[in-house]
Formats: C-alpha cells, structure tokens, sequence
C-alpha cells in the first residue's frame, strides 16, 4: 500500500506579520514548525501501516527547502521517504494552485491509495487542500476524522456532524484528513533521530510534476487577497447580577438609563 503524508510548514509564533505590499505572510525570518495537526496525520499513516504491515509511507510538502525541514520530524517516526515539492514559480500560490500542484506531484511519485491531510492549516486555515486533492487526484475524500478503519478496500471513518457523530466509508484511493483527537502522535526514538538527520528528500519541480510557471504562484491562482486586516476587539461587556431577578432588572433598567440607552 502507497500511502502519502502531506505536511506544512507554519509559523511558530501567534504575531504574524504581514507583507502590506502583496499581502502575503512574512515568512521569512519568522520562527517555524509543522502544521500541529499533522503530527496526527503523521500517527494516523503510521497506524495503517503497524495495521497492514507491508506499506510505503511518503511525507511530502510544497514550500521552501527551509519548509521541507519539518519533514524530518515525520523520518524520525518512521516515515519512509520524503519528496520537497518546491520551486520559486509556486511561492504565491493560492489553494487552487496549490491543490493542483500537489496533486501532480502525488500523481509522479506513482499515486497513492490513501493520502492523508491535517484538518486545517493554522495560517492560511482554509481547510480547502484536502479537498481539493480529492478533486485533482478522482479519489474520495473522508474529511475531518476522528478515527480511521481500513477494512480491505474500503476506509471508514467517524466524523462529529451538529446531531453526533456519523460514520462514513469510502472505496481506496481515498483523502483523509484528520482531527486532532484521531491519535496521540508517538515520539521519535534515537533512531529515527539519527535517520531523520540523515535523510536526503527527492525534490520535484515544476517540470518534473509537468505543470508551467501558468499553472503555479500568483499566474496560477484563481484569488488576490486585496486586503488583510485584524479584526477591532469587541469592548468587555458588563456583568448585571442581583440578589432576585427583580433586583438585576431594576440595576439593568439603571444602568441603560445611566447611558442614555432608555
Ligand atoms: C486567496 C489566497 C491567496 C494566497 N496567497 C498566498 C501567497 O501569495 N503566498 C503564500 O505563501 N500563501 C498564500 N496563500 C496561502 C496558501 O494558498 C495556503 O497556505 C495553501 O494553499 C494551503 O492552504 P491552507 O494553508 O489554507 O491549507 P489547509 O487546506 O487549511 O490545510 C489542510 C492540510 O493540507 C495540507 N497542506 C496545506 N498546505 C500544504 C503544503 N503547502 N504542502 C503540503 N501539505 C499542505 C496539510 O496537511 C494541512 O494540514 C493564499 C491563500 C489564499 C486563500
């Protein structure tokens, strides 16, 4: 079984600063990490194969060589491989592009039966990757699980919908992306250590995954952020609290009059 991990690259720090001129994120310089949730992506591609036993497992991202560093942690828990999807034509890419690009570079690498996803990014925080990979590669797409069966050629996972949670299954080759509460992510032992630090990535470009300058960055993106803002805070609202419910409608009464709101 051929199993992909897809793996980002975020910013390790809740300031994040942002390039007024094109508004993309200021990622260079600023502290970085893998996406946290997958960590759980990680576990859950490492689970089937402890399950299924003969399973090649690829940890992949698109981004920098600097963002290809993450793959490492993924090595050191015993992630057989992992390709670098990286070019300077794709630095700008929006979901779409990325979506397409990563899909081509799963397609390279001779497809996948199951590829997994963390549920969401916590910069860009679309959630639109995974499905999107669902898309480009014809696979169905399992999103947002919290736990994983894989019975022959068929995955099943249970997801929480607003009654409860509901089972879904799917035929192989499917998408799954995962929730935080899917697994515990087992820790590297010295070993994988060592194998992590050694670790030599194939690195695919945009040739190689048979896509033009077109298809990638900003020429290859469907969206422009035209405008990035933090939201104003809302003022801390005040607490009216009596002794009988008379009491607090009297001081409510009071206190809008007080404001000239009566
Ligand atoms: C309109 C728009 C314009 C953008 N423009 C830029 C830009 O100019 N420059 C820029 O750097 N970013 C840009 N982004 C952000 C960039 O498109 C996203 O970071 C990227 O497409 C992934 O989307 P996401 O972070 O929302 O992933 P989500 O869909 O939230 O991520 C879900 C999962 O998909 C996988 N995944 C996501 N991204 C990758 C990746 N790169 N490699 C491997 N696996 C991945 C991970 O498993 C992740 O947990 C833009 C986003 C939007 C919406």
């Amino acid at each position: 079984m051929n199993i992909v991990v897809l793996v980002k690259q975020v910013p390790a720090i809740s300031d994040i600063k942002i390039d007024t001129k094109d508004n993309n994120l200021v990622r260079v310089g600023a502290p970085s990490m893998m996406n946290p949730v997958d960590l759980h992506a990680i576990e859950a591609a490492l689970a089937v194969k402890d399950a299924v036993g003969d399973a090649t497992i690829t940890i992949m991202t698109m981004g920098t060589a600097l963002a290809g560093e993450v793959m490492r942690d993924g090595i050191a828990v015993g992630v057989n491989q992992g390709v670098l999807v990286s070019d300077e034509r794709m630095a700008g890419s929006d979901t779409l592009a990325t979506g397409t690009i990563l899909a081509k570079a799963i397609e390279k690498i001779g497809g996948a039966d199951l590829v997994f996803t963390g549920k969401r990014s916590t910069d860009g925080d679309t959630g639109q990757i995974p499905p999107a990979l669902a898309q480009n590669l014809g696979m169905s797409l399992l999103s947002y699980a919290e736990s994983l069966e894989i019975d022959g050629e068929t995955a099943r996972i249970t997801r929480k919908n607003h009654d409860g949670l509901e089972t879904v299954e799917a035929p192989l080759p499917a998408v799954v992306s995962v929730m935080e509460t899917m697994n515990t992510p087992r820790n590297p032992k010295i070993r994988g250590k060592m194998s992590a630090k050694k670790a030599v990535f194939q690195v695919l470009r945009l040739e190689d995954i048979g896509l033009d300058s077109q298809q990638a960055g900003a020429a290859g993106s469907a969206t422009k952020v035209t405008e990035l803002f933090a939201p104003e805070p809302h003022p801390v609202g005040i607490m009216i609290s009596g002794d009988t419910v008379g009491q607090a409608v009297t001081k409510l009464v009071e206190t809008l009059a007080s404001k000239q709101l009566l």
